[in-house]
């Protein structure tokens, strides 16, 4: 790294140290005015920012509209919250003595986002420090940096309106660095950052968890997916069908939500797999700025050389690709583009490449017969983000989501794999990093906790009636 890069991360970083000063003292309910005003921002300018989502991360529209929602709608959770952080009062074993907690900012908050959530993932985490008092430095996906300069372009011109002296809204409030992955290791080693929240593939996570842990800094780690769907022989076909489309070839294939291995009942795989393939052939591949697109291009020619891999080990491994795979020349005006025909394999069990995160739209289909085993294929995998069931047996249902049932983060009934609500928090387990963010309590992981012990008696008890006199 350049040493002109290095002094702006360094410079970055100490802006956002000394914004935290005054920004932690700003009542709760004033910051959370200022994520009210971006939000504002962002509903007034969700077309923009959907175009510019489009253009860089080349997920469809609709798609990219619902992304900038995510970001107002945190906006609005945030605000709530900002007039909500609240500790608890405990009883003390002391007469005369009241034990409190109390929730206090943290510090600068560094946000490393990935390429298929250019905005959103910010959005989560921004909103919530920023209520929580903490100040926000973002080192966006080298592949986004448009996504990144475009909301900073916003949230200035809302810090302007709200606060034109810059009274309490500093410039190194929200920071944004150079998309360099070695700006975001010089963020994860910076000992000012108390906190890092990190989102991208597992490798990545293993890096940076073991960078904060040196330090003993704290980390929220969103990482890889490889999620899972059980059909059993109640499901209600026709819904789990419109939710595999969706779940296994929305944004590509890129999600970290993404359904990527579909457990069938032995009773209904034949005639269920026919459906999914005549569904898929239906399929309307092509610009992801037109309306009528269902799937936009893989976002770079390492995704669709990684692709083809995944489908020529999963033959080797037993698999038989039973509809796509190939790529699909690109519309006019497109063609640095890589579109690809989704593809279904199916497999005879868990293989290795199976258990790896291949980020394209690969489903790997494998029979079960008894749900015990349906649950273990579920769970068979290092990953452990999101999975499903689609049953009408509550029995069923209800094992799946039991501590018996799915080990993963987000265990769903008769939905998919993908697309939550920012009212849940949001995260999985093993590889996928134990992190969780956006509603919920999440926002406790980036305040700093207080145990208070208040005596208002004239005598000085000591705990556990220990007697020092
Ligand atoms: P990636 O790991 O290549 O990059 C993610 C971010 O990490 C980028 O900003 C990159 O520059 C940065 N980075 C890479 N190495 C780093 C290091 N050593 N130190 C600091 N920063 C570093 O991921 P990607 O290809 O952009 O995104 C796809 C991956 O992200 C998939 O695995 C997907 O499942 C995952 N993802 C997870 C979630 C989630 O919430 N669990 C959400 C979106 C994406």
């Amino acid at each position: 790294m350049g040493e002109n890069q290095l002094q702006q991360v360094d410079q970055a970083i100490s802006r956002s140290v000394k914004a935290f000063k005054k920004w932690r003292v700003i009542p709760p309910p004033v910051r959370g005015e200022f994520v009210r005003r971006i939000g504002e921002a962002f509903r007034k300018n969700k077309e923009a920012v959907a175009n510019q989502i489009v253009e860089e991360s080349r997920k469809i529209k609709s798609e990219a509209l619902g992304e900038v929602q995510e970001v107002i709608d945190i906006c609005d959770f945030a605000v709530g919250l900002s007039r909500q952080l609240h500790g608890l009062t405990i009883a003390s074993e002391r007469p005369l003595h009241r034990m409190m907690e109390q929730w206090m900012p943290l510090g600068p908050v560094g946000v490393i986002t990935a390429f298929n959530f250019p905005v959103a993932v910010w959005g989560w985490n921004a909103a919530l420090a920023l209520v929580c008092g903490d100040p926000v430095i973002w080192k966006p996906s080298d592949k986004t940096p448009k996504c990144a300069k475009l909301c900073m372009k916003l949230i200035s011109q809302v810090a302007k309106e709200m606060d034109p002296d810059g009274k309490i809204i500093e410039a190194g409030l929200l920071e944004f660095l150079p998309a360099t992955k070695d700006a975001g290791i010089q963020l994860v080693e910076s000992k000012e950052v108390p906190l890092i929240s990190a989102t991208g593939s597992t490798k990545m996570g293993r890096l940076v968890a073991k960078a904060v842990a040196e330090r003993l800094g704290r980390s929220i780690l969103e990482l890889g997916g490889n999620n899972g769907m059980i059909i059993t022989e109640t499901a209600d076909l026709a819904l789990a069908r419109r939710a595999i489309v969706f779940s296994a070839v929305g944004t590509c294939g890129q999600r970290c939500t993404s359904l990527r291995r579909l457990m069938v009942h032995t009773s209904i795989m034949s005639g269920f797999v026919v459906k999914l393939i005549d569904a898929y052939k239906t399929l309307k591949i092509g610009d992801p700025m037109k309306s009528d697109t269902l799937v936009g291009p893989l976002i770079d020619a390492v995704a669709f050389d990684q692709m083809q891999k995944a489908i020529k080990r999963a033959k080797a491994e037993g698999g038989t690709v039973i509809v796509g795979g190939d790529r699909v020349p690109s519309p006019k005006g497109l063609s640095d583009d890589f579109f690809v025909n989704p593809c279904i394999i199916t497999m005879p069990n868990i293989t290795a490449v199976v258990r790896e995160e291949t980020f394209a739209p690969i489903l790997y289909v494998m029979p079960y017969a008894d749900i015990e085993h349906a649950i273990e294929l579920n769970n068979g995998v290092p990953q452990g983000l999101s999975s499903s069931i689609f049953t009408n047996d509550i029995r069923e249902a209800e094992l799946f989501m039991s501590a018996a049932g799915s080990d993963c983060g987000i265990a769903n009934v008769n939905i998919g794999t993908s697309g939550a609500e920012i009212g849940g928090a949001f995260g999985g387990e093993k590889d996928t990093g134990g992190g969780r963010e956006s509603g919920s309590d999440c926002w406790k992981a980036y305040m700093r906790r207080t145990t208070n012990t208040i005596n208002y008696s004239s005598e000085l008890p000591l705990a556990q009636g220990v007697t020092f006199e």
